[in-house]
């Protein structure tokens, strides 16, 4: 029963983990506490039970943004939902009452001290409430980041909805803030359901900061028409940054809390439209952000903790497909943060150092990335290889000794009474002239100058793994460095082992090994966002990027066929499906491309890029002497079709037995030369610029058998 409602509403053929459980639960009225991560699909365990419900389900949302963007995705699927906020006039505030008096609306948002106001709670009066779903419940505890007050007030509304089943949702919580939300409602007996908080979409990586801007675009150039986030510690390097971005012609934006609302809001809109698909932040930007199609984080500085990290990683990948996060790290932050956390309480501040301690720890970790974070979670990730973080996916670099420029180093961190941070040290071994140098006479030293053969940017990268080897301990508040024992066993000749600094860059992007066609995703995504802008919502209102890369992977020619595809319910099959077959099967006659069958559920990796049985053996006979005509009449199939499959068997990487294709066209032969002169010139991945260089005058069966005569 929920299964079906699942696809025919919303599109989605499985459920996720936990959402059909939790989603039973409710609907048998048992009062659950539900701990997520952000992109897992909490939203669905409130907004199914709520179609089945006879009654309204109640949301609160702390954020008017939030609410207004549910909202609309709801009624894009054809469900009425509405929301009370400061927001409506009177006229909206009036229509919105009615459609919940009269049982139209299914869904109702609105923010905490909206619902406790005594006109909103006489009009709950008049209606049945089955459930009532806090959204956001972390807000609700003290012990969590965004503790709300208004959250309090909730357990009265609690109280006076003795038949609602009371669902508490949000994304971070840790043991002491699960009970917080618990006591704090009045549903002790809450049934807890906690997902395990590993994004495995999410591509790890953390680089050393050696020149942030030009790490940054070479990370942007990696991805091309995307959109994401890059976040920046401080206003001043957002504005830097954006500026110089905007410079070299990238269109991105900027968004910190130093600018007015006019000026945030209107970003915010072009990045969430896909109008500018690039944000440079400060972490004021994200909180009430559904955009699902967030393709990267590009951290530049170093948050300051990992719950942060963990926060704004989660904003990447909400629908499920690759997305690449990476950290650019440098110790330099780490100095920067500690400066900020000794101007803070001095109540506050141990707790602020042990945990940017532990966001350390997952930056210099050498195993796998997940471990350290998932185990700060509270969680266990026992997984040998996540195949999704750089420490799994990079070979090892080959170890090579590094035990003389280890005891240089090292003496030198002697020599100058264990008082300095890398970046002096470095300047002495590399025989720097700069004052602090030479004032303090460091260029006395037996050290000094005698580390020419690295790079500033070189040692520094040496020196972090001495620190990640144990030879040496950096001071948290300071920055300075210490010898451990075991820099006095290398001093004594005991061998380092470690890489050098060309060691493989960070893997290619997560995302643009994507396996579809990408000429037909760029066309299906201008149309997503006319209709966007036609209706005035963000074009994932529309379709989410997962659905036109299943466009663009089964090219489905029929309404049923598109009615299988991943986020196509009842609603847009009836909205889109004219306005999007159309162009698919314009692409693929162009392109002569066949549809693939949708089978298994969700199998968008797995795509056409190994050829089926049939094309083999076709391939297989051709191969083996048989001719077109042969083929054509073996298995009672047009030329085209035999074509198609020697066509997908070739960009498969097979090869082609060479032989006169030619002598089956019906060109002459001055028409044949012109044509494959035009693929010598366009390439052969797609047929339509030579049809327009031929002036559309040889039919597209033509250039695939010329097509496949150039390539044999
Ligand atoms: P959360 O609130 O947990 O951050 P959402 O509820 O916004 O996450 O869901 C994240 C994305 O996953 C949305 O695009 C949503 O449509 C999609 N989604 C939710 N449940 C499923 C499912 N069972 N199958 C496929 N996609 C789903
Ligand atoms: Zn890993």
């Amino acid at each position: 029963m929920i299964q079906s409602q699942l696809k025919q509403i919303f599109g989605y053929d499985s459920f996720r983990p936990l959402q059909e459980d939790i989603i039973q639960n409710v609907l048998d009225k048992q009062d659950s506490l539900v701990v997520m991560p952000t992109g897992s699909g909490k939203s669905l365990c409130y907004q199914l039970p709520a179609l089945e419900f006879p009654g309204l389900t109640v949301v609160v949302s702390p954020l008017i943004s939030l609410m207004e963007d549910q909202v609309m995705q709801l009624r894009a699927l054809g469900i009425t939902a509405v929301f009370l906020n400061s927001t409506l006039d009177q006229l909206e505030q009036d229509w919105t009452a009615d459609q919940i008096r009269s049982g139209a609306a299914k869904l109702l948002y609105a923010a905490p001290e909206t619902l406790v106001q005594p006109r909103t709670l006489a009009l709950l009066d008049q209606c049945n409430v089955d459930c009532l779903t806090i959204d956001e419940a972390h807000c609700i505890s003290e012990w969590g980041h965004d503790f709300r007050p208004e959250y309090r007030q909730l357990v009265a509304l609690r109280r006076r909805l003795p038949d609602a089943v009371c669902l508490a949702v949000t994304a971070t919580a840790t043991e002491r803030v699960r009970q917080d939300i618990k006591t704090s409602l009045d549903i002790s007996s809450a049934h807890e359901f906690v997902a395990s908080f590993d994004r495995d979409n999410l591509m790890l990586t953390v680089e050393p900061k050696t020149d942030g801007l030009a790490q940054t675009i070479n990370f942007l150039q990696a991805h091309p028409d995307e959109s994401g986030i890059i976040y920046c510690a401080t206003r001043k390097q957002v504005d830097f940054l954006a500026g110089e971005l905007a410079r070299r012609g990238w269109s991105v934006l900027p968004y910190h809390a130093g600018m007015d609302d006019n000026s945030r809001r209107h970003n915010q809109q072009q990045f969430i439209r896909d109008d500018v698909p690039i944000m440079v932040a400060t972490i004021a930007f994200g909180m009430g952000i559904n955009k699902p199609n967030v393709r990267f984080i590009l951290h530049y500085d170093l948050p300051k903790n990992l719950e942060s990290y963990y926060q704004q990683i989660g904003r990447a990948g909400r629908d499920g497909l690759p997305s690449d996060c990476l950290l650019l790290f440098s110790y330099a932050d780490v100095q920067t943060i500690n400066f900020f956390i000794s101007q803070q309480d001095p109540s506050q501040q141990q707790g602020a150092r042990v945990r940017l301690e532990a966001m350390l720890g997952f930056v210099e970790t050498n195993v796998c990335r997940r471990r350290p974070l998932l185990n700060y979670f509270g969680e266990a990730y026992n997984k040998e290889d996540c195949q999704t973080c750089d420490n799994c996916t990079t070979e090892a670099g080959d170890l090579v000794d590094l035990t003389i420029p280890a005891q240089k180093f090292l003496s030198c961190v002697k020599r100058t009474g264990e008082l300095f941070g890398v970046n002096h040290i470095i300047d002495v071994l590399r025989g720097s002239q700069s004052q602090k140098v030479l004032q303090r006479g460091h260029d006395k030293l037996s050290t000094y100058n005698i580390g020419l053969e690295f790079s500033k940017k070189e040692w520094q990268y040496l020196a972090r793994q001495f620190v990640q080897q144990d030879l040496m301990v950096q001071d948290m508040e300071y920055g300075s460095l210490k010898l451990t024992d075991k820099a006095y066993a290398v001093f004594k000749g005991e061998p380092v082992h470690g890489t050098l600094p060309d060691k493989p860059q960070a893997a290619p992007s997560a995302t643009a090994q994507a396996n579809y066609d990408q000429n037909l995703f760029q066309l299906l995504r201008q149309k997503r966002k006319a209709l966007a802008d036609e209706a005035g919502v963000p074009p994932y209102v529309i379709f989410s990027d997962r659905t036109l890369v299943e466009m663009a992977t089964y090219f489905p020619q029929s309404r049923a066929s598109f009615g299988t595809l991943y986020g196509v319910g009842a609603a847009k099959l009836a909205d889109f499906a004219d306005v999007f077959v159309p162009i698919i099967q314009n692409y693929c006659v162009e392109n002569g491309i066949e549809e693939v069958r949708k089978s298994a559920p969700t199998a968008v990796s797995s795509s056409s890029s190994t050829p089926g049985g049939r094309t083999l053996e076709v391939l297989n006979l051709y191969n083996n002497g048989r001719t077109l005509p042969d083929l054509c009449q073996q298995y009672n199939v047009k030329r085209s079709t035999i074509l198609n499959h020697l066509w997908k068997a070739v960009q498969a990487g097979e090869s082609l037995r060479a032989s006169n294709l030619l002598e089956h066209s019906n060109l002459s032969p001055e028409q044949q030369q012109q044509a494959l002169a035009a693929f010598a010139e366009h390439g052969t991945d797609y047929l339509r610029p030579v049809y327009v260089a031929l002036n559309e005058t040889v039919d597209y069966e033509e250039l695939h058998l010329l097509r496949l005569h150039f390539v044999s």
